[in-house]
């Protein structure tokens, strides 16, 4: 008899058929009978990360809808920028890297610290900065 198998006839952990006793392995998949909490559970850790992925979906929800105006203000802050210095506005062009670069930082920041209100609040101060200097601006140049 091996080591660690079953004096009785057993069910298989995993695929549920039946095996004589003496047998530590199932016949039919191969399973160990005395099988570790691990090993009949798997999916542990993909539950795991399951969870973490709802968890970053409600984050996102939470922050819709101002995530897109404020991610697109992000990503075209070079370009916003550049058009305000172009126009001759060079005060307005750094204000708008500014608050790209800074509400960038706040929201990594707080988003690691799973402070999710403090981002938000970096969220909506993009959308809010993007709308106040277009307002400083004396000629509006979109
Ligand atoms: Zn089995």
């Amino acid at each position: 008899m091996q080591p660690s198998a079953p004096t009785y006839r057993w069910v298989c952990h995993k695929c549920e058929a039946t095996n004589d006793a003496g047998k530590s392995l199932c016949a039919a998949c191969g399973f160990p009978a005395v099988a570790s909490a691990q090993q009949i559970s798997p999916s542990a850790q993909d539950q795991e990360s399951n969870e973490k992925f709802e968890g970053q979906l409600r984050l996102f929800l939470l922050f819709f809808p101002e995530i897109i105006p404020a991610a697109a203000f992000v990503l075209f802050s070079p370009y916003v920028a550049g058009s305000y210095f172009f126009a001759g506005y060079p005060s307005q062009g750094v204000l708008t890297l500014l608050l790209a670069a800074g509400g960038t930082t706040g929201f990594v920041l707080a988003a690691k610290k799973k402070q999710r209100y403090i981002a938000w609040v970096c969220v909506a101060a993009i959308v809010f900065g993007m709308f106040l200097i277009s307002d400083s601006c004396p000629k509006s140049i979109f």
